[in-house]
């Protein structure tokens, strides 16, 4: 594995954590309430409905890190059945929140043994597409179809639904191609506009998405928004924060495309020493760790 290609790993981990710790602060405003608070929300500072500490992360991270150390565990396999028992523990663990459909659906495996919930509709939400980036890490070298196999054994066991499905395995193929170097450009070319083709719910050219809900269909369109005008990590991040809604996971998903994209010389000094330590370190070993896998 090239040197430049562990760095944007890294920085895609790193990115996904400050994402999801800068957003949290603001998780379920309006943009006009951030507005009169902070004026621009643009440093790690705590709080946000879930009174967190400076630099603490919420279940983006923490259920990415989980789902990274079952796929390590695992020397690299991305098993439903680990899976599923690594989020229950992770869920034992009291985080410090978890989604609705991750909830029932965790309960369901505890109940029934089986790690892949049923198809639905409704389970269209961002849970399973804010966790990808270990499957993206551990299966760089992988061919599309093992890529997109691999996607799904983790996101279906809390989210069985195709429009989640599109999304995952569109980050998942997207980060992967940063991570390789790949121009935003390209990456426009070759993912993003095949994504709106297939899936015109996600087309994110249209007014600006503020307050987006955990509809994963709100969330891309805030990602996509944020990604493609903004030109640095920085503001790609503050961008996408400041619209408020699930502000944490629409960071933590923004914040792995952004540091692939821009590096690891891109992520902010400020934000990276306000970090969580522990996150800090876990996010880097993980990223390397996987990477070489
Ligand atoms: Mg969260
Ligand atoms: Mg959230």
């Amino acid at each position: 594995m090239n040197a430049l290609f562990l760095e944007r790993a890294e920085a895609a981990y790193l990115g996904l954590a400050l994402g999801d710790a800068l957003g949290a602060t603001v998780e379920f405003m309006m943009p006009r309430e951030i507005a009169t608070q902070y004026g621009v929300h643009r440093e790690i500072r705590g709080g946000g409905w879930l009174h967190i500490k400076p630099g603490q992360v919420t279940d983006d991270t923490t259920m990415s890190l989980a789902l990274g150390a079952a796929i390590l565990a695992d020397g690299g396999q991305v098993q439903a059945l680990s899976c599923a028992q690594a989020f229950d523990t992770w869920m034992r663990g009291k985080p410090v929140d978890i989604g609705n459909t991750v909830r029932r659906n965790l309960i369901a495996f505890r109940h029934s043994g089986n790690p892949v919930a049923p198809v639905s509709e409704f389970d269209a939400g961002n849970g399973a597409a804010m966790r990808t980036l270990p499957v993206a890490l551990a299966t760089l070298q992988h061919s599309e179809a093992v890529v997109r196999a691999a996607v799904r054994a983790q996101s279906h066991v809390t989210h069985n639904n195709p429009v989640s499905d599109a999304a995952c395995e569109f980050l998942t193929l997207a980060v992967q191609d940063f991570i390789r170097g790949e121009a935003l450009r390209t990456v426009y070319r070759r993912r993003i506009q095949p994504l709106i083709e297939d899936y015109p719910e996600f087309n994110y050219r249209g007014p600006r998405r503020d307050n987006p809900s955990g509809w994963i269909v709100e969330t891309m369109q805030v990602v996509l928004q944020s990604l493609m005008s903004t030109d640095s990590f920085e503001t790609c991040l503050i961008d996408a924060v400041n619209r408020g809604g699930d502000a944490d996971t629409t960071g933590a998903i923004v914040g792995l495309l952004a540091g692939a994209l821009y590096g690891l010389d891109a992520l902010p000094n400020r934000w990276l020493k306000a970090l969580d330590p522990k996150v800090n370190t876990t996010c880097r070993i993980q990223a390397q760790a996987l990477s070489r896998l």
